[in-house]
């Protein structure tokens, strides 16, 4: 069966294999370089986790961190990278991996941490004191049941992971200030009124002449930025003014959200597996290469069926695709009762592993069947209803083709409408005739080459269509091309399709 594709303009994903664009830090010029998706895991557990102990702990921060890249790739898109390398994202140090760290992630190769057919959301922090945080206390709309609160007997066996911490209230009003906080003036005290429920301090007020409601994390970032990381570790402290000083007295470090690295390395230093620490720290997850929990369910349009993992967030896929069907359907008069059937994959590489699509096409067609990237992806990219429109039209086009109907000719014909249904639509006439190997429309090595087909094809449509009208070029569809067109010198190299 002929299969037809939608390239995705601006991916610059690597056909081969996945790879991340990461920008290096300021030290190292902010440079972006693009790394193979297993180099830059190792990458981020020489950044993140030199220090382990233990290879079991290293193995599961190997799937932690792989898992963390599946699910935020594209975090900063708009700034024409997928990573930056600090710990916004994971923190990368290409210069100290070793042999040792990549043979764990070699021991893990591709594996990542599913939750409902998605990578989970596989954050993880230095220690978490005992008690991890709810993903919810720091992402308030976050849904992801396997970040909750739990004890963690592991980390504090063998110390309590406790910190302490005094300035002078001038010292911390003035770091509030650098960073554009308030703080009441000749500051006195510091009491937290709210706690998250796990323990940690939520919300402090700050008495002095007058008082004022700061959260707990602004506090920490504000003296972290001015006087040092090394200050406050976490929110999970007492606080009290003494001797002109304010005094915390906390334990553990960083957020305390998901997989705790203290934790994870005593726990394999006692004989637990990377699937077992896993297991601990993101409960209800699976380990796997894909998605075990993969289960379809199917959404059921007015002519449009979607199969989706994610029902909820599809449910917008399939309103853009009804309007879509209803709309061209009435422009082109071609009344058809025939059903689509749209399957959105829940990743980019369950898209890939299913078609053998590489991850710079958006979607393909065969028959009535389309297979969709993710939804969320091509939305980020402003690419869904582009996509969907050109998709439609290919079914349509296919439903009505006369079987000779040349492959450039389909191609370019849906091109063309998708490109006159744009409001702004593509004006200039282009040439008359342009050919190109109808090798180039088909094959998927050389992505240049492919996306000057089409570009090619929609031109060659769009002469057609100006010098014959835009009736008879629709007419041809079921028709077949007449003589003329069919015999153009130009042409004939084009048509010679399978
Ligand atoms: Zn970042
Ligand atoms: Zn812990």
């Amino acid at each position: 069966m002929r299969l037809l594709i939608v390239l995705l303009t601006g991916a610059l994903l690597c056909p081969a294999e996945i790879a991340y664009r990461v920008r290096l830090t300021a030290n190292e010029g902010n440079r972006v370089i693009t790394l193979p998706s297993e180099q830059y895991v190792s990458a981020v557990l020489a950044g993140e986790a030199g220090t382990f102990q233990n290879d079991e702990a290293l193995k599961a921060m190997a799937v932690a961190a792989r898992t963390y890249a599946a699910r935020m790739r594209g975090r900063h898109a708009t700034e024409g990278f997928d990573f930056c390398a600090t710990t916004h994202c994971q923190r990368v140090d290409a210069r100290a991996i070793t042999v040792r760290l990549r043979d764990a992630v070699r021991a893990t190769a591709g594996e990542i941490l599913w939750f409902r057919g998605q990578p989970a959301l596989s954050v993880y922090a230095r220690s978490c004191g005992g008690e991890t945080e709810a993903g919810k206390a720091v992402w308030p709309d976050l849904s992801a049941p396997y970040l909750r609160v739990h004890s963690d007997p592991h980390c504090v066996r063998r110390d309590p992971q406790q910190w302490t911490w005094s300035g002078t209230p001038q010292q911390i009003a003035a770091a509030l200030k650098a960073s554009g906080l308030q703080s009441p003036d000749t500051l006195e005290t510091i009491a937290v009124v709210d706690r998250t429920s796990s323990g940690r301090a939520k919300t402090l007020l700050l008495t002095g002449r007058g008082q004022v409601l700061l959260s707990a994390g602004s506090l920490r970032f504000a003296l972290g930025r001015e006087i040092g990381w090394n200050t406050l570790r976490s929110d999970h402290y007492e606080v009290r003014a003494y001797g002109g000083r304010i005094s915390f007295r906390g334990s553990g470090e960083g957020h305390g959200v998901g997989l705790c690295q203290r934790g994870a390395d005593e726990m394999a230093a006692e004989g637990f597996s990377y699937r077992e620490i896993l297991a601990f720290y993101y409960p209800g997850t699976s380990v796997g290469i894909t998605a075990r929990d993969f289960q379809w369910t199917r959404l059921g349009g007015e002519g449009i069926a979607v199969l989706t993992m994610r029902p909820d967030s599809d449910r917008k896929l399939l309103s853009i695709a009804e309007q879509l069907r209803r709309e061209w359907q009435s422009r082109l008069g071609w009344e058809s009762n025939r059903e689509i059937i749209i399957r959105a994959y829940p990743d980019l590489d369950s898209f890939r592993n299913a078609t053998g699509e590489p991850g710079w096409v958006a979607a393909r067609t065969s028959g009535r069947n389309i297979d969709l990237q993710p939804p969320d992806i091509l939305d980020s990219r402003g690419a869904l209803r582009q996509t969907l429109r050109h998709e439609i039209l290919h079914v349509m086009v296919e439903a009505h083709a006369a079987p000779a109907l040349p492959v450039w000719f389909r191609e370019g014909l849906v091109e063309w409408l998708s490109a006159v249904g744009q409001a702004s639509g593509r004006s200039s006439d282009g040439e008359f005739f342009v050919t190109s190997p109808p090798h180039d429309l088909l094959q998927r090595v050389d992505r240049k080459r492919a996306e000057q087909a089409y570009e090619a094809a929609e031109a060659r449509v769009r002469g057609l269509a100006k010098r014959y009208g835009a009736d008879a070029v629709l007419i041809w569809v079921a028709r077949g091309l007449p003589e003329e067109v069919k015999n153009s010198s130009e042409s004939s190299a084009a048509t010679n399709s399978r």
